[in-house]
């Protein structure tokens, strides 16, 4: 299991038994850094990088091995945010000890941070070698939506899902409903078509808006933009199912 130079991470926390990032039965690690700002994000605690002590990738892999048994044939550990894909190294460090293990990898990304500058693309791609399936977020098909939103346009999204489609990289897609911001027929509609050109999707799943983080935004002192603003309910919810076709999708097969 000994890497040569494993690069140590920020964590913000660690869920022992994940039953929705991902397949099965999961360890989740939460990244501390996030570039983005969605107006929903229900960890604002996770936004600054440099928080706290640095973790070791090999402790943190000795620390979800207690946990295999629980797993069975299709868990595994999920690495997710903030967004992982700032500490590249980090990720590709825990990654590779983990599948040298035999364990299985997913990363759970905005994609927001996708380029093919190096030396990003570079490690990027040795961190693909090593994940199994990205849980990739389509916040908002329309980039001026998009921005206000998360403050990002979303053309590195959309190449990342391209890329990934390109490399034949299993993906899970997720779209966070927020009644009112992207819940308009004209967006699923479109989304929906985006998907339907890529050949890598294993799922999609729509997870209802909630505001169940509010409290973080008001202990940080940050104005929560999106007062007022009720989770779907059941029929908006079938509604956006059936028109981003989730059913079309068999999930995760391996
Ligand atoms: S990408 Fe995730 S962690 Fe970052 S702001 Fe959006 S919801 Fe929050």
């Amino acid at each position: 299991m000994a890497l040569c130079k494993p690069t140590p991470g920020f964590v913000h926390s660690t869920e022992t038994f994940g039953l929705v990032d991902g397949p099965g039965v999961r360890f989740v690690v939460f990244t501390q850094g996030c570039p983005m700002r969605c107006r929903y994000c229900h960890n604002p605690d996770t936004w600054a990088l440099n928080v706290g002590q640095t973790t070791d990738p090999d402790e943190l892999l000795e620390k979800a091995l207690r946990y295999r048994t629980y797993w069975k044939e299709n868990g595994g550990i999920t690495v997710s945010g903030g967004e992982p894909l700032m500490q590249v190294d980090f990720v590709y460090s825990l990654f590779k000890a983990a599948k040298a293990e035999g364990v299985n990898t997913a990363l759970d990304t905005s994609g927001i941070l996708f380029t093919r500058d190096e030396p990003f693309f570079s490690k990027l791609n040795e961190l693909l070698s090593v994940t199994d399936l990205v849980l990739l977020d389509l916040k908002h098909i329309d980039s001026a939506a998009h921005k206000k939103l998360t403050l990002h346009e979303n053309g590195a999204v959309l190449e990342f899902a391209r890329y990934l489609s390109e490399i034949g990289k299993p993906i899970w897609i997720r779209h966070v409903l927020v009644p009112g911001v992207n819940d308009d027929d004209a967006s699923l509609i479109k989304l929906d078509a985006f998907i339907s050109t890529l050949t890598n999707v294993q799922r999609v799943e729509i997870l209802p808006y909630h505001t169940l983080g509010v409290h973080k935004w008001e202990a940080l002192g940050v104005p929560y933009t999106l007062e007022g603003v009720n989770p779907p309910d059941a029929e908006l919810l079938a509604h956006a199912n059936e028109l981003l076709h989730t059913d079309r999708y068999d999930g995760y097969l391996k």
